[in-house]
């Protein structure tokens, strides 16, 4: 059912080359209940590929938004680490964009409306963009306005008729979604006021190859950006980045300031950043290849280390069930057989199973109840310090988390 690629997201040129095959694996978001169990789970082919255009990184193959975005499990408030992040993110945009006295935002892919109610709450006006019918009771809760759909060039005249332009739009973790670039981009210049500025935050393919986040790959991700090919796609629309940060949350993103050519100063970060993919040699296949055979020695790593502790007589279980460990299950084949069950702070998937690997998710505190695992894996590894902090009680009686990425570590 994934369609394969017409050629480069960003550039079309044909030649994508596949440097990593992760398989054919289930949708990392798609968490069966205990009756889906029964029934056929779809699986999609999961590839990455080089563009020999233009250096982006990419899925080979695409599975349709719709199968995939309109009933969404992941839910941004469950994490602290995100509320904080989300909290710095609208104070620091909206003095430099200078939002406070009403200024338009609108945030792209709101999730349940997170980083809205943040700029809400220092003055702005806000509109949420989503399709997730599962999440608009959460920017209803919250008293935050929402279109219901895909942003692109088919719905931002609709959006701005509705609202006007927005001196400001935004999209933290969603960019990496957008298969039709070109029609996004195009929506953005629609929907920007004269001025305005587009600042997305994506994960960032740098911090990528260092930690050899191979999980970092999912069917939404369609891209894996730098900035390099970033600036070619804007550049194409008459655009340009002005400003590249590099952000250490999750496991390092890139957040880039995007505006029309010739409406802002373009600053000395963006020549710094790309100084830096071209050291690492991140716009070369060979670099790519070397990233995929150091993800096969650390699959037989972690693969070891767990099989040696459950025949030494050790209980098993995991930790977070984030997408990212939804593929690093799956790669690495990782079942009930080795893991008893997966705890997860969210409530929407405590009850259900990992997709694909079919390891039941339960609250955190089974950590804590008899019998108590003597491992856990620790899946949502980015972060790591948020969630040893949350069980110190479980460390206290001796339990141990396994790091699992870059490299097998116990703490
Ligand atoms: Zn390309």
């Amino acid at each position: 059912m994934a369609s394969p690629s017409a050629g480069c997201l960003v550039c079309a040129e044909p030649a994508v080359e596949d440097f990593l095959d992760l398989g054919s694996t289930a949708l990392a978001n798609k968490f069966p209940s205990a009756e889906d169990l029964g029934r056929p789970e779809p699986r999609f082919s999961l590839r990455v590929g080089f563009c020999h255009g233009c250096g982006h990184v990419q899925l080979v193959e695409r599975v349709p938004p719709e199968a995939m975005f309109t009933d969404y499990l992941y839910v941004s408030s469950a994490s602290d680490t995100l509320r904080a992040h989300f909290d710095d993110l609208a104070t620091t945009l909206t003095a430099r964009h200078g939002l406070a006295g009403g200024g338009f935002v609108i945030d792209i892919g709101c999730n349940d409306a997170s980083l809205l109610c943040a700029f809400r709450d220092r003055g702005a006006a806000t509109l949420g963009v989503d399709p997730a019918e599962n999440l608009a009771e959460f920017s209803r809760g919250a008293g935050i306005e929402r279109y219901q759909g895909f942003f692109g060039a088919d719905t931002a005249p609709e959006i701005v008729d509705r609202r006007g332009r927005a001196a400001l739009i935004t999209a933290t973790n969603t960019f990496p979604h957008i298969p039709d670039l070109q029609g996004f981009v195009a929506g953005l210049d629609t929907a920007l006021a004269p001025g305005g500025a587009f600042v997305l935050e994506a994960h960032y393919l740098v911090d990528l190859l260092d930690q050899l986040a191979f999980d970092t790959v999912y069917h939404e991700h369609v891209s894996y950006w730098a900035l390099g090919p970033m600036m070619r796609l804007f550049s194409d629309h008459g655009m340009e980045v002005v400003r590249a940060e590099r952000l250490p949350i999750h496991h390092g993103q890139l957040r880039a300031t995007v505006m029309r050519q010739g409406e802002g100063e373009v600053d000395d970060t963006v020549a710094e950043v790309l100084a830096v993919e071209r050291g690492l040699g991140i716009d070369r296949l060979e670099t790519w290849r070397a990233f995929a055979a150091r993800v096969d020695r650390l699959k037989t790593e972690v693969v070891d280390c767990l099989r040696g502790l459950k025949a030494g007589g050790r209980r098993l279980a995991g930790y977070g069930a984030p997408a990212k460990g939804s593929t690093l299950l799956e790669h690495f084949g990782i079942g009930p057989d080795l893991l008893d069950f997966i705890a997860d702070r969210s409530p929407l998937k405590q009850g259900r199973y990992t997709p694909g690997s079919h390891i039941p998710i339960v609250a955190p505190g089974r950590l804590l109840e008899d019998p108590s695992p003597d491992h856990v894996l620790l899946l949502a590894w980015n972060f790591e310090d948020e969630i040893l902090a949350q069980q110190a009680e479980f460390r206290r009686r001796g339990g141990k988390f396994i790091l699992p990425v870059p490299e097998v570590r116990i703490v």
